[in-house]
């Protein structure tokens, strides 16, 4: 399947999760064998050649780390919601539009030097991604990029990524 096709399965769903918010639903995507092997090929396609781990965030971006690593023989480590990993090397909060959010970094797991990517599914405003590359250098280790599938336009999000490239499949 051509990429286009694939992306254009991507619902846009108005008022969720609350009223104003036009939310990006991907499970027709990864409800299509064709679509989904498509955009984790062209995720594949936006990795640095020397990239040692994959670091994925909660909750889509498990399945396409996951289905990248196994196709390019990486390991994934799970950047998870707080409370779920039994011992974690780093903690961070960060501010969203309303509360804050919490991700954490599961221990032995990223070790000092490595190369890392990070992967989800939707480029917002950038502070979740942002969050998940200050664990990892926190840890010691080198941000390679950081790689999604849908970049939000108008929010700021790539900006708060500095000095890390950005690169989403798609721009909306
Ligand atoms: P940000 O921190 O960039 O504002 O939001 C990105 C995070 O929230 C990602 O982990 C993503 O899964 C989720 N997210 C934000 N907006 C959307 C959306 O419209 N659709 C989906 N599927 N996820 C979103």
């Amino acid at each position: 399947m051509e990429l286009g096709a694939a992306l254009d399965l991507i619902a846009a769903v108005p008022d969720f999760p609350e009223p104003g918010v036009l939310f990006r639903d991907l499970s027709p995507l990864f409800g299509s064998a064709a679509a989904f092997a498509t955009v984790v090929d062209a995720l594949g396609d936006t990795l640095a050649q020397d990239v040692d781990l994959l670091a994925a965030v909660e909750a889509r971006g498990f399945l396409l780390a996951a289905a990248l690593g196994y196709a390019r023989g990486l390991g994934v480590a799970l950047v998870r919601k707080p409370g779920k990993l039994p011992s974690v090397d780093g903690r961070i909060d960060y501010e969203l539009e309303y509360g804050t959010e919490t991700l954490e970094l599961p221990s032995a797991t990223v070790r000092q030097g490595q190369r890392v990517a990070v992967i989800d599914d939707v480029l917002a405003t950038g502070g979740t991604a942002a969050a998940a590359c200050a664990l990892l250098h926190k840890v010691g280790a080198v941000v390679s990029g950081v790689s999604v599938v849908l970049e939000i336009d108008g929010l700021g999000g790539r900006a708060r990524q500095p000095g890390v490239p950005v690169h989403a499949l798609r721009m909306v």
